[in-house]
């Protein structure tokens, strides 16, 4: 099996300690490859030297996490933009809007948001869309801002049915975690009606772990539960999702600009 976990914070606090049995353990269930969202200024350093300690493995973007906007915002959007001018970056993530930790700077994280989808398009690379209590007006954001060529992931969704085809009408890929072992989240109903083209898998590791060890850290090699449960409501093997979600990231991630 080969699978891309297309959001993972490998490069955190919490996988200090064992991260090359992390990676290995992942990679005996088929994991290849890992995309790391950024956070903000604190997590640049750690986050491109866990590229550098794997190379092709683990692969960097850039970004402004909404919930790190507050009064420094425009320095913190100063230094993404530097490095986005420095490098490749796989894509500008994760990027968005957050209304559930703090309501404060949302015309502020709007703001951040908008120039970041800018930059993305500028380098003709995806945006990585971390939406929370803000799914109407993230898809208002982006299809103001489509112009055929926007693309990218709504990261970790947890949406509606009517959410969904509006995310597959811009043209956009919904990330799928752990919560699609939530019973309550009522995600696998949704998902019967997504087709396996807009879907990717993702961890948001070390957060958001799957049934059966949720509560626990979360890593790639959890994935198995992820992909399991995807398929049990599509009706589809292990292997069909795997090798479908994995393509639908290799071009968006891998297309030649
Ligand atoms: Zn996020
Ligand atoms: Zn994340």
């Amino acid at each position: 099996m080969h699978i891309v976990d297309t959001h993972t914070h490998l490069y955190l606090e919490d996988f200090k300690e064992d991260i090359a049995q992390v990676i290995e353990r992942a990679k005996q269930l088929g994991v290849q490859k890992f995309y790391l969202p950024n956070i903000d200024s604190s997590s640049i350093d750690d986050l491109l030297h866990l590229e550098q300690q794997f190379p092709n493995v683990c692969i960097a973007m850039m970004g402004l996490h909404p919930c790190s906007v507050k009064e420094n915002f425009k320095q913190e959007l100063q230094l993404v933009e530097q490095w986005l001018g420095k490098r490749t970056f796989a894509a500008v993530g994760e990027i968005g809007l957050d209304y559930y930790w703090d309501k404060t700077f949302i015309p502020q994280q709007k703001e951040a948001f908008e120039l970041q989808i800018e930059w993305a398009l500028q380098y003709d690379i995806p945006i990585v869309i971390h939406s929370r209590d803000s799914m109407q007006d993230c898809i208002e954001l982006v299809k103001q801002n489509q112009n055929g060529k926007l693309r990218g992931i709504f990261h970790c969704f947890g949406g509606s049915i009517e959410e969904a085809k509006q995310i597959m009408d811009l043209n956009f890929l919904m990330g799928i975690g752990g919560v699609v072992t939530y019973k309550k989240a009522g995600l696998a109903e949704v998902l019967a009606h997504i087709p396996l083209s807009s879907l990717v898998l993702e961890t948001d590791a070390p957060y958001l772990t799957p049934v059966p060890f949720r509560g626990k850290r979360n890593e790639p090699s959890y994935l198995k539960y992820v992909v399991e449960k995807i398929a049990e409501a599509k009706n589809a093997s292990v292997e069909e999702v795997a090798k479908i979600t994995s393509s639908n990231a290799q071009n968006l991630f891998e297309k030649e600009a």
